[in-house]
């Protein structure tokens, strides 16, 4: 199934900063059945039913798919990203959070800072979760406490992140967590292509297969410092290709079976 959140009603101009996404109506969660969206009556991962309202899905704008409570990130996942910064591969899983305000959805802007001379693109696979766990033993099936997956940028200001210790300023600004276009349930993550274009040329490409730790592990790895409720966002960190966002630029994070997730940059005030 894949599930979103929607407005039913475009607004009159594009939200060129997140203070004006708030402004819209509130979003609706729903079902994307071929060409239309069917309302559902509360978020995907609490007992739910299909509503009386139905759309064309050419009409409504998405919103992000979800609200999470808090956004836990995995970095230096993939061998060859580890070493284009210069780092080497964890011995064990790397985690950060990003704040929950840091998030915008399809097409929203991403809006450059004025503290970072270097801002960049980081695509990724993220999975939603959907039931509460902790402390998941190896025994345990940690993917079944995973409603979907959808994409992720986790938009990074570089330059930040390698002068401050810890990664929350560069990691956390307004706008730096694109997610979209939706949650995808029927996806096997072991292997699927993970690609970041910039202006329509490629810049990211690998497959989940080259995680070092994949998305199960994780799942139970994560689980056992902080508990994981539903809503919950981990972001599975990004393969090599990272580069530079520029005003002007669009960004577009597409995941083979899920869906491309496409964001403007723009300066601030532009
Ligand atoms: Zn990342």
């Amino acid at each position: 199934m894949k599930f979103c959140r929607f407005f039913t009603a475009v607004p009159a101009a594009p939200a060129a900063h997140s203070g004006e996404a708030a402004q819209r109506s509130t979003p609706l969660y729903g079902v994307i059945e071929g060409d239309d969206v069917r309302e559902i009556s509360g978020p995907p991962w609490e007992a739910w039913s299909r509503a009386a309202g139905s759309w064309k899905f050419a009409d409504v704008r998405l919103a992000a798919p979800v609200q999470p409570r808090k956004i836990v990130c995995v970095g230096r996942n993939y061998a060859a990203h580890a070493a284009e910064l210069g780092n080497d591969v964890p011995k064990e899983p790397l985690i950060f959070l990003k704040p929950s305000t840091s998030l915008v959805g399809p097409e929203d802007a991403i809006v450059l800072t004025p503290y970072s001379q270097r801002v960049e693109h980081e695509g990724e696979l993220a999975m939603v979760i959907g039931k509460r766990c902790s402390h998941l033993a190896e025994s345990d099936d940690a993917l079944s406490y995973v409603l979907g997956y959808t994409c992720l940028n986790d938009v990074t200001a570089r330059d930040l992140q390698k002068s401050d210790v810890q990664f929350t300023r560069a990691k956390g600004f307004d706008t730096f967590c694109p997610v979209g276009p939706h949650i995808e349930t029927e996806l096997t993550p072991t292997d699927v292509l993970v690609e970041t274009f910039v202006n329509g040329a490629r810049r990211q490409s690998g497959s989940t297969s080259l995680m070092v730790y994949p998305c199960a592990f994780l799942v139970r790895w994560i689980s056992r410092m902080m508990t994981l409720e539903p809503g919950d966002v981990i972001a599975t960190g990004t393969p090599a290709g990272v580069g530079p966002l520029l005003s002007g630029d669009s960004v577009e994070v597409r995941i083979a079976g899920i869906g491309v997730l496409r964001n403007p940059v723009h300066a601030r005030n532009a």
